[in-house]
């Protein structure tokens, strides 16, 4: 059956230097044909060769519509592995538009988002677990994010899970002919060795869940509250980390009554930073939104900043702050360390009663300090490296739930290993782990999974 053509704007539609239109299908070429004319005007492009640059003009019948590079791409050396038309147009709104337009008018029909890469997935050019990659590249926040879709999209995690799939399949096949063939495998003592190999699985497996933690961190950023009284110095602070004037400072106690949201790229971390109200018992409405929500923010919160005023006393604000935070990832920072001091360490750690919270001296309008708060954040989190070696993070939740199911499957294999059942009962709960695990890389998943990640892409993708 013939595939349907396929079109999108696959540059951001916003003014630019440069706009590309992709095109991608059987009638990739017919379609480039009817609306290109070379400057010369008796050139036809499907005749070119394919990976070669053409200059010329896109028309619409007989108007001319706009100056254009095209590149052509033969199946089944393309992104997609079809045949792909890409136009490289001034990359205006509204002349990527009118190409669009005319493309489609002759012959293609528009890209759904994620198209193209579900195209690339379907044709086998990359499993599932690169697809969902592409779009974690684009998206990508820092460079650890970065970074890590590259790995995956270079088919580091899809490496891994084969790996560990071709190891249980081997097992399955092993039971599966011994059962056909008792007299020449013997499956004696069989269990033992299998329960070897599946504990060295899980483990393997449990790192890669647990990895996830990090994994996420990194990639979608440490939620981070900034709690203190009012006055404290939050505002100051986080302005300091953002390096810029975003926050209001002020005077007045108070003043910071809403959420502020300011990401913050530390040593490759990125830290989403709420700056809240101070925390304080008030009869004032607008202001108790602030304060209600601060409380809120510090459960959510992966982290938690304490900006203490070392220049007044420690009150019930303060107190407050500490027993919601005992508990927590907190750091306690002094802040207004070159004002005279009043409260110290020591005030402090005793309303703690044990809690052992890292405290830093700072001063946030004089910007000092600020470089410990951060080696000492990334220390906290990631025990000062973080380290790229091989490591493969799960970064995706579809993936750590695969991960999760088919440790499960594992776990009843051992069960059933140690209850002493027969050994066709490992081969059933093997071939649901194995199964759960292709589901990463694509393998036998439901076309529904199939549309619900493409589905997530951007346009043009
Ligand atoms: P917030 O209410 O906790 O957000 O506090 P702000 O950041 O608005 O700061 C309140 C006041 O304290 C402002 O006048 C700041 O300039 C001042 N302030 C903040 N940090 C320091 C500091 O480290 N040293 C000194 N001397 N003043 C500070």
């Amino acid at each position: 059956m013939k595939t349907e053509t396929i079109a999108a704007i696959a540059s951001a539609m916003t003014n630019s230097g440069i706009g590309i239109i992709r095109i991608s299908g059987e009638d990739a070429f017919d379609v480039i044909d009817k609306i290109y004319r070379s400057q010369k005007g008796n050139k036809l492009l499907s005749k070119c060769k394919s990976h070669t640059i053409h200059y010329g003009h896109i028309y619409d019948e007989d108007e001319i519509i706009d100056e254009v590079m095209v590149l052509l791409m033969r199946a089944p050396n393309s992104y997609t592995r079809e045949d792909t038309v890409e136009i490289d147009c001034h990359g205006g709104t509204l002349v990527m538009r009118r190409i669009l337009e005319v493309v489609l008018k002759n012959g293609a029909r528009p890209a759904e988002p994620g198209e193209f890469t579900k195209r690339a997935f379907l044709n086998g050019r990359i499993d599932l677990s690169q697809a969902e990659s592409v779009m974690d590249v684009i998206s990508s926040k820092n460079d650890f994010a970065l970074k890590s879709s590259m790995q995956q999209l270079n088919g580091a995690l899809t490496g891994k899970i084969k790996e560990i799939r071709g190891k249980i399949i081997h097992e399955i096949a092993f039971i599966e002919s011994a059962l056909d063939d008792p007299e020449h495998i013997s499956i004696d003592g069989y269990g033992e060795n299998l329960l070897i190999i599946i504990e060295k699985l899980m483990q393997k497996m449990n790192q890669m869940i647990a990895s996830s933690e990090n994994g996420s961190l990194l990639k979608e950023g440490i939620n981070t509250v900034i709690v203190g009284k009012p006055n404290a110095g939050k505002s100051s602070l986080l302005n300091a980390l953002v390096g810029r004037e975003r926050a209001i400072v002020t005077d007045i106690a108070g003043t910071t009554r809403d959420v502020l949201e300011e990401q913050i790229n530390l040593n490759g971390i990125t830290l989403n930073i709420m700056d809240t109200a101070g925390i304080r018992s008030t009869e004032d409405v607008v202001e108790k939104i602030g304060v209600d929500k601060a409380l809120s923010l510090v459960d959510k919160a992966d982290f938690i900043i304490y900006v203490v005023d070392t220049s007044t006393a420690l009150d019930e604000n303060d107190e407050k702050i500490i027993d919601a935070i005992r508990e927590k990832k907190a750091i306690i920072l002094l802040n207004k360390s070159d004002l005279i001091q009043v409260t110290g360490e020591d005030e402090i750690k005793e309303k703690l009663s044990g809690a052992d919270h890292k405290m830093i001296a700072i001063s946030a309008k004089e910007n000092l300090g600020i470089d410990v708060l951060e080696e000492t954040i990334t220390e906290m989190f990631f025990h000062g490296t973080i380290s790229f070696n091989d490591e493969v993070y799960i970064t995706n939740i579809r993936h750590k739930n695969a991960l999760i199911q088919a440790v499960e499957s594992l776990k009843l294999v051992k069960q059933s290993v140690e209850n002493g059942m027969p050994e066709d009962f490992y081969s059933i709960d093997l071939m649901n782990a194995y199964e759960e695990l292709g589901t990463i890389i694509g393998e036998a998943v439901e076309d529904d999974l199939v549309n619900e990640i493409f589905s997530k892409f951007c346009m043009g993708k």
